[in-house]
Parts: C-alpha cells; sequence; structure tokens
C-alpha cells in the first residue's frame, strides 16, 4: 500500500468515525469518485451500531429501503436486498413480508457493508485532534488527525484535504448524576444491565428517565424480563406519546423537502422543526406503546401495579449510596421534588451533538458559528470557514437546525453521501480559494446588488471548480430573497442540456452585467458587473419546479417550464460582490454581443 496521509501525500479525505453515515459516504466514493483517496477512523474494534440498545426483537424505525444505498442507486452492490441475497435469506425475508428488520439484523448489515471496505478503515483509533496546516502559501490546506491506537496507546497523525466529520452524538446526562453500574445512560444498557442485575426473580426498583422510543424499550425490557420487579418512569410530559408515522409528516424524509427545508429562513425552520418534532422526538412507537400497556394491564389482571409514571417530571441528581441510589425528581411545575430510592436507574435522555471543543480547538477560530454557537453549514454540509482555512470541513449529523430532522437519522444519508463526496471532487479540496467569501466593503450593500440583479433578469452561468471542463451558458435568472441565508437564485433550462450534469452540485458563479437605467429611472450606482458565488442544485422533481416558479414568478420568467422538459437549477448564494466602474465602452459592447443568438 502507498505510503498516505503524510503532508506532503494527503488524502483527499478523511473520515472520522465509521458508523452508518461514513459507511454510506464510503459506498458513495466507490460509486462516484472512485480515484478519490480515503480513509476512515474508527475507535471501536469493528463496525457496530448502536449496540448498546440491540434488544432482541426490536425493530428498525424505517424502511428497509432506506438502507444506505438504495433510494440513490438501486443496482448498487451494497443494498440491505443484496446482503440478504448474500447471506442466503432473500426469498425467506421476502417472505417474512416484513418492511422494518429487526435492529439486530440491520447492524449486521451494516457489518456486512463494512467489511467490504475493510482496507479503508482503521479500527481500534481514536480521533484525539484535529488541527489545520499551513502551507507554504500561508493558506490552511490541510487537516492533521491525531489519532490514539486504542490497543497500543500508540499516537498515529494522518493528513488530508478535507475531512468529514461523523462521530455521533455524546450521551447528554445531568449534571448532577454520577454514572456507575446502577447508574447509566440507555447507550450502555445491553453491557451494564444484564452483568449487573442477574437475579431475574428478585423485586427490583428500576427507574428510567426519558419519554422516548429507548425509554419505552427500557421500561418493557425491565417489566418483561425482571419479573417481580417496578419501574418508575420519569418522563417530561403528561404520559408517553405515539410517534406521528402518518405518510404526510414522513415526506419531511424525502430528500426533496430536506432541501426545501435547509433553503427556508431560520424562523420559517424553527417552526417547521417544532411542528414535526413528534416524528422523531419525545415519542413511542403506537404499536409498542399497545405491547407496553397490554403489560401493564396483565399486572393489573394479577393484582400489582408494577409501572409507576412520573409525568411532568425531570431527574436532577442521582448517585449510588450504600443502600441502592438516591434519584432526586423535581416536577416541572414547580412543585415539591422528592427522593426516589432504587436499584437501578437508566438515563433514556438521548444525545447532545456538538464539536468537541478541545479536538476542535485549532480550528473552531476559522469556523463560521451561529447565535447559538453552532458551526454554520453549506447545503453540501461543508462547514462555513474564513477564507485562510481553504481545507473542507464537513459534517454529518450536526446540522439539524438548518438541515432539518432528518439530519440525525439513516433516511437520507445515501443523498448526503453522494453531495459530500460529489462536493469534494469538484471543489478538489480548495472550495474557500475558489470563492473567497464577499467582505463587507468589497462594494455595494448586498439590497442594491438585488436590485441590480432583477433588472438584469439573465446572467452567465460559468462552473468554477479546479481541474475540471468548464461550463458556461447564460439562462434567465430570478432571485429569490426568501430563501436560504443570502437568497437564492432560481433559472430553468432545458433537460437535455449537455452541461446539466456538471452543474449539479457544484460551485458556480453567476456573472449579471446590468445596463444602465433607462432614462427617467434611477440609476443604482455606477454600471458594474455583479459576481455571485454559490452552490448549484438541479431541480428535477416537476411539483417542486412549479412551486419554486410560482413563488419566483412573474410567469414570463419561465416559458421553458411550461413547455415541459425542463429542469430548474437553483444557486444558493453564498457571496456577492460588484466589480465596478467598468469602462462605459466595453461594456456597452459586451452587451451588444450577449444578444446574439
Ligand atoms: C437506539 C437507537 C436506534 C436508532 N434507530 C434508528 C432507526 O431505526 N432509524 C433511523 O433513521 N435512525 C435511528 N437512530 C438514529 C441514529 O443516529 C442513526 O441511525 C445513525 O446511528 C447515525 O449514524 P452516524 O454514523 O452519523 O453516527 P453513529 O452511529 O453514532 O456513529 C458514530 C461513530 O463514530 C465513532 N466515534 C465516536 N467518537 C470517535 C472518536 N473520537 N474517534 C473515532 N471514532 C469515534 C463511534 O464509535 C461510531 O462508530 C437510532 C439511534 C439510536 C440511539
Amino acid at each position: 500500500m502507498r505510503n498516505l496521509g503524510t503532508p506532503d501525500e494527503p488524502y483527499d479525505l478523511i473520515g472520522l468515525g465509521f458508523g452508518p453515515s461514513n459507511v454510506a459516504l464510503a459506498i458513495a466514493v466507490q460509486e462516484i469518485a472512485p480515484d478519490r483517496r480515503c480513509l476512515f477512523l474508527e475507535r471501536s474494534p469493528d463496525m457496530r451500531w448502536h449496540e448498546g440498545m440491540l434488544i432482541d426483537g426490536t425493530r428498525m424505525q424505517i424502511s428497509f429501503l432506506k438502507d444506505l444505498v438504495s433510494l440513490r442507486n438501486l443496482t448498487s452492490p451494497f443494498t440491505f436486498l443484496q446482503y440478504e441475497k448474500a447471506k442466503g435469506r432473500l426469498e425467506k425475508f421476502v417472505n417474512l413480508a416484513e418492511f422494518r428488520p429487526t435492529r439486530l439484523e440491520f447492524q449486521d448489515y451494516l457489518r456486512w457493508v463494512a467489511a467490504q471496505f475493510a482496507d479503508l478503515v482503521r479500527y481500534h483509533s481514536a480521533v484525539r485532534a484535529v488541527t489545520p496546516v499551513r502551507d507554504d502559501d500561508g493558506a490552511l490546506s490541510l487537516f492533521r488527525v491525531t489519532a490514539t491506537d486504542t490497543t497500543t496507546g500508540e499516537v498515529v497523525e494522518y493528513h488530508a484535504r478535507n475531512l468529514v466529520h461523523a462521530l455521533g452524538g455524546v450521551p447528554r446526562v445531568p449534571e448532577a448524576v454520577t454514572l456507575g453500574p446502577t447508574v447509566l445512560h440507555s447507550s450502555a444498557f445491553l453491557p451494564t444491565v444484564p452483568r449487573t442485575f442477574t437475579d431475574h426473580d428478585r423485586e427490583w426498583e428500576f427507574a428510567v428517565a426519558g419519554d422516548g422510543q429507548s425509554a419505552g424499550e427500557i421500561a418493557h425490557y425491565f417489566l418483561d424480563r425482571y419479573r417481580n420487579s417496578r419501574v418508575h418512569l420519569i418522563l417530561p410530559g403528561y404520559s408517553l406519546r405515539a410517534t406521528d408515522n402518518n405518510p404526510f409528516a414522513n415526506e419531511q424524509y424525502f430528500e426533496a423537502n430536506a432541501d426545501d427545508f435547509s433553503s427556508r429562513r431560520e424562523e420559517n425552520r424553527r417552526a417547521w422543526a417544532a411542528s414535526l418534532r413528534n416524528t422523531n422526538y419525545g415519542v413511542v412507537e403506537e404499536g409498542f406503546l399497545d405491547d407496553l400497556y397490554r403489560l401493564t394491564y396483565a399486572d393489573e389482571v394479577r393484582g400489582r401495579t408494577r409501572l409507576q409514571v412520573h409525568g411532568d417530571s425531570k431527574v436532577t441528581r442521582a448517585g449510588a449510596d450504600g443502600a441502592g441510589i438516591r434519584i432526586g425528581v423535581e416536577s416541572r411545575f414547580g412543585g415539591e421534588s422528592q427522593v426516589l430510592r432504587a436499584d437501578g436507574l437508566v438515563l433514556a435522555t438521548g444525545y447532545r451533538r456538538r464539536l468537541d471543543p478541545t479536538m476542535y480547538h485549532d480550528v473552531l477560530p476559522y469556523l463560521e458559528t451561529d447565535g447559538d454557537g453552532r458551526p454554520v453549514v453549506s447545503r453540501d454540509h461543508r462547514v462555513r470557514a474564513t477564507e485562510e482555512l481553504t481545507c473542507g470541513l464537513y459534517v454529518q449529523g450536526f446540522a439539524e437546525a438548518t438541515h432539518g430532522l432528518g439530519d440525525t437519522l439513516l433516511s437520507l444519508l445515501p443523498f448526503r453521501s453522494k453531495q459530500i463526496i460529489t462536493a469534494i471532487a469538484k471543489d478538489g479540496g480548495s472550495l474557500a480559494r475558489a470563492f473567497p467569501p464577499a467582505r463587507p466593503d468589497a462594494g455595494p450593500d448586498a439590497a442594491t446588488l438585488g436590485a441590480l440583479i432583477d433588472r438584469c433578469g439573465s446572467g452567465t452561468l460559468v462552473s468554477a471548480c479546479p481541474g475540471e471542463f468548464p461550463v458556461a451558458t447564460r439562462l434567465p435568472l430570478v432571485l429569490d430573497r426568501h430563501r436560504g441565508r443570502n437568497g437564492v437564485l432560481f433559472g430553468v433550462l432545458d433537460r437535455t442540456d449537455p452541461q446539466l450534469p456538471l452543474l449539479d452540485g457544484g460551485k458556480v458563479l453567476a456573472v449579471f452585467q446590468p445596463d444602465a437605467a433607462p432614462p427617467g429611472e434611477p440609476q443604482a450606482g455606477d454600471p458594474m458587473s455583479i459576481d455571485v458565488r454559490g452552490c448549484a442544485r438541479l431541480v428535477t422533481d416537476r411539483d417542486r419546479l412549479v412551486a419554486h416558479l410560482a413563488r419566483v414568478g412573474p410567469p414570463d420568467r419561465g416559458p421553458a417550464a411550461r413547455a415541459g422538459g425542463s429542469v430548474g437549477i437553483e444557486i444558493e448564494i453564498e457571496g456577492l460582490s460588484g466589480r465596478f466602474p467598468l469602462s462605459p465602452e466595453p461594456r456597452a459592447a459586451r452587451a451588444e454581443s450577449e444578444r446574439q443568438p
């Protein structure tokens, strides 16, 4: 094997973590850009998927067709059905007539895929630090990743032009809770509980905190397997609630709708996320709730109550003492707090997702963050950075606020992995160099430039990916100010245009050259050329295309759409600037030549 990963011969990309997100990326690299050199670092000894909660019989919350690749490439050798075939169970699986496999089987599928990329993964590699490295030109063009071999303790360094961070979440645990073998987070459930509570007949007192699927499954596990136990379920709401699985709400996990979500303004996104929250958070599957209720009813028939629900409550502190565990429980409505005594407490309180400030200590100063301190992530999942940081940091599962509730789940992995590898392949690792952000002092403000773009109506679109065959095409472009952080340019192209695939997912430059204002109309400044930099995305879904056109109207801007056979192109604006003054003569001459057919 070649010695890669040195500053002189860096990887094109290093994936941090090898959970489902980066396994999907490994597939996408092989299928879309096989010439890219990549490596994945994973701290576990092999591929594992939330194995602390692989309780027997628990099922996936999505269809097997939402595997790592099918929705992007049905002919891929890495689909769930290919896995069934390879395992000799395809006909039996079909016979089951089951859309949602068990989690155990899904993990087996993930491991089967991961095994086929074994030469690209360093297991037992715990990532400790990420540092930008300055090149001779003064740019921070490489990342150095420092990882520790968890078996030998050896520290290893790797270099790459791009990183794809997919390290998952960190268990959310209240500050005043001391973890141990009897006080644990759900992520440690199976490796700990059966070993700690070996007597299945004893009258254990268990407590479970949380109101999501994991809390429901753990409460059920205790009641079912410890026949004489009592379970205190401590939850923030009035009672457990069912997941909203209705197919209309579920459409939010479609690729096109996720795109739509991320192009909305922040207040709009917040409202949508809140109204769709019960499709994933703080809810338990309806059928599973029925099972749990039946179990408690059977207890009542036997004359005992074993499940005790403490609604509107939260755990404030917990720790073991000689006699068991003391759990501080506080009412949400300011009622009296109480102390529960139990033998075991499981916190099914979910996960926090953020870039670890220790790991990213040297990188954070270069990253753009929002008002809540989260990294600002572009639609192709790249973290926005200062001009100086020209190497690319991509994140998977760390942009729920801007990319929608599907961001931490499995449904969108086939599409997201494609977007990331397409961006990396097209940018060649120098996106920020190709598109330095507009400086605030670069000229007229965005409103003035927007008014000039409106007046132009059409612009010239130029692809700007280093090392690629350049594409230039002139087309009508409308500025939609209500979407994206800086607005979105929208245009329509003919579906048969051979240049279309070259523009999809790539960085583009739209150049507008407005004429002087007609006599009698106010001139919005000196004549100038306007450069708009952004990321292009094709809109192939006709309903979406029509919806976009309706929004940006007027209708005469989209004649091709009405004629059918057309495709929309939208460019989320990353920066725009005016170049002026231009001498009137050459500008006038150019404007004339542009009117030629
Ligand atoms: C119990 C449970 C069930 C779920 N079921 C579903 C479901 O049915 N459908 C669905 O859509 N979603 C489900 N989810 C959501 C879940 O987040 C996704 O399924 C998926 O795990 C996200 O994949 P990921 O690769 O982004 O993160 P993870 O799966 O969390 O993988 C992160 C990887 O990074 C590794 N890692 C972490 N830190 C380091 C480090 N410092 N160095 C090296 N490696 C590191 C970890 O070992 C891990 O392998 C479930 C979540 C849980 C907890």
